[in-house]
């Protein structure tokens, strides 16, 4: 099971998968306390972090580096593989929340990249 960087390290709480998850990339999750839904088309949490995989796609062993964006995003920001088995587990577990998410993409951004560098070895 993939184990991640700093996503995992950080908040995953817990269990993605009700239908409003559909908008989401890496889930479409709520928060426990906010009822935090993904943001449709953003992506963040699917591009900043580092990903151990394997990630279908991604070259050898399938891990996704940094700051690099997954080969399983489609056109518009959505995750190809919601649903599939082969969705890495660490994906389907990943929850929004306020403070990784933030109000933007941007700020999803900057917040995943300072955790990805604060988790770095
Ligand atoms: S596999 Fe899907 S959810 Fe996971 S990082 Fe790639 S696009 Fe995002
Ligand atoms: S950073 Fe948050 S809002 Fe953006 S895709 Fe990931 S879970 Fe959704």
């Amino acid at each position: 099971m993939g184990t991640t960087h700093g996503i995992v390290a950080h908040s995953m709480a817990a269990t993605p998968h009700q239908q409003q998850k559909q908008d989401h990339q890496l889930n479409g999750n709520q928060n426990r306390a906010t009822t935090m839904l993904c943001r449709k088309g953003c992506a963040a949490c699917c591009i900043a972090p580092s990903i151990t995989g394997p990630i279908p796609g991604m070259p050898a062993p399938g891990n996704k580096p940094a700051n690099t964006r997954c080969v399983q995003l489609d056109d518009h920001n959505l995750c190809k593989l919601f649903g599939n088995p082969s969705r890495p587990a660490v994906c389907a577990s990943l929850m929004a929340s306020e403070d990784m998410c933030g109000t933007t993409t941007t700020q999803a951004m900057l917040y995943l990249q300072r955790l990805e560098l604060a988790t770095t070895p």
